[in-house]
């Protein structure tokens, strides 16, 4: 009797971020073999565009994504765009599984007068910006005002403030996009003030990161003892110690460093002044709050009509990223997800979509640090474990070759080419003690992962 072998399972999964790679390694670990699709020639996804780059050590969590790269039944598909190089329907044809671990390209919108002053910009742009994100090369940012205005308490809205205050000297041994290392080098910048529309109880701020910027070489930080007046400790510790840390900053006398970092708290921006409709950029017209705990028990902040003007030259809207549609997947306009039920995918009235699957901040916002994709990971790879076992994968008709795939993306980034890139960047940094050169420019990697280019 001849033995009929199970056929092999092949997953796609779009997004080469870190829910993409805890993605990859689980799935390999079930037995599929894995092709990642990324939209850029680099893999990593906010490992590399995102994290701060005075962070290497959160960065070195790119080992571990290698070595899931290394295992036989892993390909690497750089370059390719969901939606405009392939279709939906095209993966759906060719694999078992495909996950979703786009991430949340977009970032929330304040919707006040103003916003899109030249000078006001989404703090995602500046980070994606000073990490050499290609799409975010040519971006300019006007520097070279006396004060920034940071809006919103979340980690983002930290690095950008602590990006700005570096000294040159804290930059310079870091992976900081070069044209952003300039610009930096030049900058005027000397207050950031970090504008928090709830009190420091409520802050989304983790402590080290709250408590780094209390140890900036060139900034000292300031925060008003009447915002921490009648605070009551918090039960949650990570915003107790967040509070005892901005009681400690609130005693503190400043040192006189050159620059500052301001936290004001219960404060909402209502305008974003400047001259007539789109002049630049010069203050920001705040509303005070206070604070009001709603039936859901959710603590809110309410205007009491008591308004102030900030005078500033930049502001950074940091609250909060958004998911955008990929290609005709079913999206959440209300949450900015995909629509999934645990991971599944699935059509408005929660009917499953065979075979498809989200991942990470797409599948549940954007929330959690990077290890947090790792469990969120394993809970989309346990549905399609159990789907695999109830016999309701996808059923694909056609093989996803490199030939097909080659068709449709002549530019095609493999892994062999993203480690040309990584060889080249890595190389171009070491003389100058830094971990990496970036290159920002897409033809640029191109080139370097076909060959094209000398390799230095
Ligand atoms: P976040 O932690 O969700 O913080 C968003 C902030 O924006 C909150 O303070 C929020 O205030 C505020 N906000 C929202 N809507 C607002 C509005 N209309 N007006 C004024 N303020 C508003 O988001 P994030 O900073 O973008 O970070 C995303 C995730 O990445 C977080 O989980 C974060 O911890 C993580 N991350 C981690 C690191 C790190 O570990 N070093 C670095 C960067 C990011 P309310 O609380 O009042 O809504």
């Amino acid at each position: 009797m001849a033995l009929v072998s199970a056929p092999v399972l092949r997953a796609a999964i779009v997004g080469a971020g870190p829910s993409g790679f805890y993605t990859a390694d689980q799935l390999l670990k079930a037995g599929f073999r894995v092709d990642l699709y990324d939209l850029l020639p680099t893999p990593y996804g906010l490992v590399r565009s995102g994290v701060a780059p005075d962070h290497p050590k959160i960065k070195s969590v790119t080992r571990m994504y290698a070595k899931t790269a290394k295992h036989p039944d892993f390909r690497f598909f750089g370059g390719v765009v969901v939606g405009e190089h392939i279709t939906r329907e095209d993966l759906l044809e060719r694999y078992h599984a495909v996950v979703y671990g786009v991430g949340t390209a977009t970032d929330n919108r304040l919707g006040i007068p103003g916003e899109d002053r030249p000078g006001s910009h989404a703090a995602t742009e500046f980070v994606a910006w000073y990490n050499g994100h290609p799409d975010f090369a040519d971006h300019a940012f006007d520097l070279n005002g006396g004060r920034a205005v940071v809006v919103g308490n979340g980690n983002v809205a930290i690095d950008v403030a602590r990006m700005l205050v570096l000294h040159p000297d804290e930059l310079a041994p870091t992976d900081t996009a070069d044209h952003a290392i300039d610009a930096f080098g030049e900058a005027t910048v000397e207050e950031v003030v970090l504008l928090g529309r709830r009190g420091p109880a409520e802050a989304a701020f983790t402590n080290p990161e709250l408590r780094e910027l209390g140890e900036l070489a060139r900034a000292d930080v300031i925060v008003d003892p009447a915002d921490l007046e009648g605070v009551v400790e918090p039960e949650e510790p990570t915003a107790r110690r967040n509070v005892e840390i901005l009681r400690d900053y609130a005693a503190r006398e400043p040192s006189g460093k050159s620059h500052r970092i301001v936290l004001k708290f219960l404060r909402s921006p209502v305008a974003i002044l400047g001259e007539g409709e789109d002049g630049p950029v010069t203050g920001v017209r705040a509303v005070r709050n206070r604070l009001e705990t709603g039936e859901d028990g959710r603590v809110r902040a309410v205007p009491t009509g008591e308004e102030e003007i900030i005078e500033c030259g930049l502001v950074l809207r940091s609250i909060g990223y958004r998911g955008i549609p990929l290609a005709d997947v079913p999206f959440d306009e209300r949450r900015g997800l995909i629509s999934n039920l645990g991971g599944r995918v699935c059509e408005d009235d929660g009917a499953p979509c065979c075979g498809e699957y989200a991942v990470g901040w797409i599948k549940r916002g954007p929330s959690g640090v990077i290890g947090t994709n790792k469990k969120d990971a394993a809970d989309t790879v346990a549905r399609i474990v159990e789907d695999r076992e109830a016999g309701a994968l996808g059923t694909p008709v056609a093989e996803a070759t490199e030939e097909w795939l080659l068709e449709r993306v002549p530019d095609l980034v493999t892994w062999e080419g993203w480690e040309a890139i990584d060889r080249h960047e890595t190389e171009t940094g070491e003389p100058l003690g830094r971990p990496r050169v970036k290159l920002v420019r897409l033809e640029h990697m191109r080139e370097i992962a076909s060959g094209r280019a000398p390799a230095r």
